[in-house]
């Protein structure tokens, strides 16, 4: 298209993370049409990352940019006005005022909602996802006031919360479903290694226990219990139990979607009008060669800048391998890659000195995922290696005292990480 053309005009549908880079990347690239940047809260873009570690601090809210940013790009951004409906005939989309906004190109990018607990007492007051500043602010007030907390689900929100609200002195109980914390999304040892240091720290874990009922007095929540009759005594309930895609907009306008918004390696959905960004999609992950639905910044953020590409018509950005970070007391974690069970650890580094990395290896050496603790150097080496498929030898990489550029076998093979590309629509 031409950018310059006052006729093409962007709407972008959720100001999160997605949406916001998104709409500072069109401006950054020049591009001159009308903007509008429709928002569900009543406030500008911000980091979602400081809710679950830094809530205990002054400085958690952290805005993505600062709000003069939208009024000097001429970006419309319109806090509190959820877009109700997508008219894809008349190329339109429709806020819960009543203004309409026609679009050249309409770019969703809703995120995701926290999923709530099927049990009886989900709606007592003390219950709380966590997504939005919002929520955070409950939190945070909660955890200043010493409330005991429980946590539902051991996954890195859950132990995030716990981490920080131990910092604080709360009383903390994890509890998990599955059988070790992190069951979805990190390795058996990393799991391990995670709940002795939390235990060590003083938060109680239980895993492999269901909630049967979350118990209230006078409408508040005062504890948990578990389907073995255990009870939790409890303040503030935080149910971390993963989140389900926003992509009810998408599915009313009769777009593909499948547990999220299927969308190729450039954003784009079923729909040539439509991209979507995001928690929201299931995107087609060039290096992984299937759908995914990858909840994390640098997924947005690369999502983003698929999106600007298409946009603007410029060239393909390059694959990214995938990867996020967690923080939990002083650990400061990098994981890239998707933990696949079929592959073995190698272990680099000793995890008592708080510094260690897990390298996940196929049975011919080459590392799918990585998962380092304050090892920033391995975090940056290990996604090089995934990215090149790059055999690597086990002996070596085991061996804190060989470098890593020494440890492939006989170099980086089959590159996946391609610079530009030519636009190839693959859904
Ligand atoms: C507590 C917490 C901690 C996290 N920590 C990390 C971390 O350490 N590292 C990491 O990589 N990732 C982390 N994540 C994940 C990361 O924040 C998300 O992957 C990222 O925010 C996704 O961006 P998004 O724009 O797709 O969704 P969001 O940032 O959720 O934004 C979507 C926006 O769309 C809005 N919206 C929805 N429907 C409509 C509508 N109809 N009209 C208008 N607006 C709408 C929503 O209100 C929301 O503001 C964390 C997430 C949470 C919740």
């Amino acid at each position: 298209m031409d950018a310059t053309h006052p006729a093409h005009n962007v709407v972008i549908v959720g100001a999160g993370q997605a949406g916001g880079t998104l709409a500072g990347l069109l401006r950054q690239q020049k591009f001159a049409g009308r903007m509008v940047l429709c928002a569900a809260e009543p406030v500008p873009p911000y980091h979602r990352p400081p809710l679950s570690k830094k809530f205990g601090a002054e400085d958690f809210l952290q805005w993505l940019r600062p709000e003069s940013f939208y009024r000097d790009n001429d970006i419309e951004l319109r806090l509190d006005d959820p877009v109700t409906r997508v008219n894809r005939l008349a190329r339109t989309v429709s806020t819960a005022s009543g203004a309409d906004f026609p679009y050249a190109y309409l770019v969703l990018a809703t995120g995701a909602s926290p999923r709530t607990l099927p049990v009886a007492g989900n709606d007592l007051q003390g219950v709380l996802g966590l997504r939005t500043l919002t929520d955070a602010r409950v939190l945070r007030e909660s955890v200043l006031a010493g409330a005991r907390l429980a946590i539902v689900g051991g996954g890195y929100v859950g132990l995030e919360v716990a981490a920080a609200a131990r910092a604080h002195g709360c009383s903390v109980t994890v509890i998990e479903r599955e059988d070790r914390v992190l069951a979805r999304v990190a390795s058996p040892e990393l799991s391990r290694i995670l709940t002795e240091f939390h235990t060590a720290r003083g938060t109680r874990i239980i895993a492999g226990a269901e909630v049967a009922e979350l118990l209230g007095a006078a409408g508040r929540i005062r504890g948990v219990r578990l389907t073995d009759t255990t009870e939790i005594d409890c303040d503030l309930v935080v149910v971390g139990i993963g989140a389900i895609p926003a992509d009810g907009l998408a599915r009313a306008a009769d777009i593909h979607c499948r547990s999220g918004i299927v969308v190729d390696e450039l954003a784009r959905t079923s729909d040539p009008h439509i991209l979507a960004i995001g928690d929201v999609t299931q995107r087609l992950h060039a290096t992984l060669g299937r759908l995914v639905r990858l909840e994390s910044i640098p997924s947005a953020v690369e999502q983003a800048k698929q999106a600007a590409a298409v946009i603007m018509g410029t060239p393909v950005p390059a694959h990214e391998v995938p990867w996020f970070w967690s923080d939990q007391f002083d650990l400061k974690m990098k994981m890239a890659g998707i933990y696949d069970p079929a592959t073995a650890a190698v272990l680099r580094g000793d995890p008592d000195t708080g510094a260690f990395s897990l390298f996940h290896l196929t049975p011919e050496g080459v590392a799918l995922s990585v998962e380092t603790v304050n090892a920033a150097a391995d975090f940056m080496a290990g996604k090089k290696f995934i990215g090149t498929r790059a055999q690597l030898d086990r002996g070596a990489l085991a061996d804190p005292g060989t470098a890593l550029r020494d440890v492939a076998l006989d170099g980086p093979s089959t590159p996946v990480a391609a610079g530009a590309r030519p636009h190839t629509r693959r859904i």
